[in-house]
């Protein structure tokens, strides 16, 4: 539909990033600009033909309000790979060019922003919650703004306060990230054609490990089922947040946002919920296994199996600020000699080059991996054959990254005994078939497969796995947020489902 002279004009603009406060190496603005996993940063009217067909928040925006006729004036959009804060520099920069895009475009109908709502910078804990504000302080209080959320937002009192509607993935795996834009888009119609809603927000009083986050097994699966139960019930939107468990400050956590006509039922609505999940806290659980155990047992399992069995190398999910680079799950699969088996993916550049170098067929000797200082962990020495190579450049088909062009730079398979490993020279959360096949390894012809991901990748291989296990392996991202050395959570917050207490 082509805008018409009185067609609503809305303000879109996008900056994403997770944020793991103990993670080893912060986002630049070059890591922005390059988008590691996610499309590079775009600017202006590129936004709308560049994001098109990505399964991102602003995608779905953009194709709902293009359906209903609006007029869209797009400003910026980045996001980096999860990591240690946000640099001063970066945050300013982009935070910058937002609000002097959206102060330069003049009064609008609406503003959507695609943010993620974990972000912490190095100057702030609430990346969002200012952004936010210096948002609102441009367009007034009379505009709606309305938010797209990453299920993993730590939702704060102040992002609350600014924002008209913050709306929160549904689905981890996050297949529905460009859907949620689309319900943000349905929340902008919903509130150009009436007053604004009263909201209710609730803080969880305990942190859940992600590896007990998705949504496809229970407890999440019964409790994302309730949202559209109360959203029958008279909420204009409602989201139950995960929040990111590796975020050292007050408003760390899960958390709930019901928005209705009346204040009185958004807090009968938030109320409800907030109940069901304190009642499923012993749910979220799991059982996580040392190295060699978890390739023992996938082992003995893959002797009957006609599937792969799939172990996900937790803690050194690059998705949750892991640098992809630790050995310890490669280490446990060489020394239980493991036949017919991929792990991916390694980010070592300098390995990459020496592959390319070398030449399919040569054999090389390596310290693969390990480079980034995790206690525990430590490059891997040995001979590998390089198998195949590539430039990295591929198109990800898979229900999570569908549609995401992966640039994965200088690429290799690299292999040891009966061990594949697929060597990049970028890191991205092995989330997708596509991250194993483009180096020729085919994923179902694999008796184990060991990913770095926590929960992302199940989108794409819990069809074909006859097992999932979770290990853990020395890494950034622990398994267990009891373990690690909060300093500034609130006081009571439960460090994981019945755990100790903070404070
Ligand atoms: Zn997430």
């Amino acid at each position: 539909m082509t805008p018409s002279a009185t067609a609503p004009r809305l303000i879109l603009a996008g900056f994403l990033h997770e944020t793991n406060t103990f993670g080893p190496r912060k986002a630049d603005y070059a890591a922005f600009e390059d988008g590691g996993g996610w499309p590079r940063l775009c600017d202006g009217a590129d936004i709308l033909t560049t994001m098109r067909g990505v399964n991102v928040g602003i995608c779905g925006f953009i194709e709902e309000a293009e359906a209903r006729g609006w007029s869209l004036c797009p400003i910026q959009w980045c996001a980096a790979s999860p990591s240690a804060p946000v640099t001063r520099d970066a945050f300013e920069r982009i935070a910058g060019r937002i609000v002097e895009g959206i102060r330069a475009a003049g009064p609008a109908d609406g503003v959507y922003l695609d943010l993620h709502g974990a972000m912490v910078a190095e100057h702030l804990d609430d990346g969002e919650g200012e952004l936010l504000a210096r948002v609102r302080a441009v367009i007034g209080t009379e505009t709606p703004l309305v938010v797209s959320l990453d299920l993993h937002g730590n939702v704060t009192p102040k992002m609350v306060a600014m924002a008209d509607a913050l709306l929160g993935y549904r689905t981890y795996p996050h297949v529905d990230m460009a859907e949620t834009g689309r319900r943000a888009a349905r929340y902008v119609a919903r509130r150009l054609s009436g007053a604004p809603d009263a909201k209710a927000f609730r803080q969880v009083p305990f942190l859940v490990p992600i590896a007990w986050q998705a949504t496809s097994v229970a407890p999440n699966k019964d409790l994302y089922a309730r949202l559209p139960a109360l959203e029958a019930r008279g909420a204009s939107t409602a989201s139950l947040m995960m929040g990111f468990p590796a975020a050292d400050f007050a408003d760390c956590g899960p958390s709930i946002l019901v928005y209705a006509p009346t204040r009185a039922l958004a807090d009968t609505l938030a109320d409800e919920l907030l109940a069901e999940v304190v009642a499923a806290e012993s749910r979220f659980a799991g059982k996580i296994h040392a190295p060699e155990e978890g390739v023992r047992l996938a082992m003995a399992r893959a002797e009957t199996a006609s599937r792969p069995i799939v172990i996900a190398d937790t803690q050194d999910n690059p998705g949750a600020g892991g640098e992809s680079d630790t050995t310890g799950m490669l280490r446990a699969l060489v020394a239980c000699g493991a036949r017919d088996s991929a792990l991916g993916l390694i980010c070592d550049p300098a390995a990459a080059a020496q592959a390319h170098r070398a030449g399919v067929g040569a054999t090389l000797r390596l310290a693969l991996g390990g480079k980034s200082g995790i206690a525990g962990d430590r490059p891997f020495e040995a001979d590998f054959v390089v198998e195949t190579l590539s430039d990295g450049a591929f198109l990800a088909t898979g229900p999570y990254y569908q549609g995401a062009r992966m640039r994965l730079g200088a690429s290799a398979c690299l292999r040891i005994d009966g061990v594949r490993v697929v060597v990049t020279s970028s890191k991205a959360q092995l989330a997708d078939q596509s991250m194993l096949r483009f180096v020729g390894i085919d994923p179902m012809r694999q008796d184990i497969i060991v990913v770095k991901s926590s929960v992302h990748f199940r989108a794409d291989f819990e069809p074909i796995a006859e097992a999932i296990l979770d290990c853990a392996a020395p890494g950034p991202m622990l398994a267990d947020p009891a373990a690690l050395p909060f300093k500034r959570l609130r006081k009571g917050l439960r460090l994981s489902p019945n755990g100790p207490a903070f404070g």
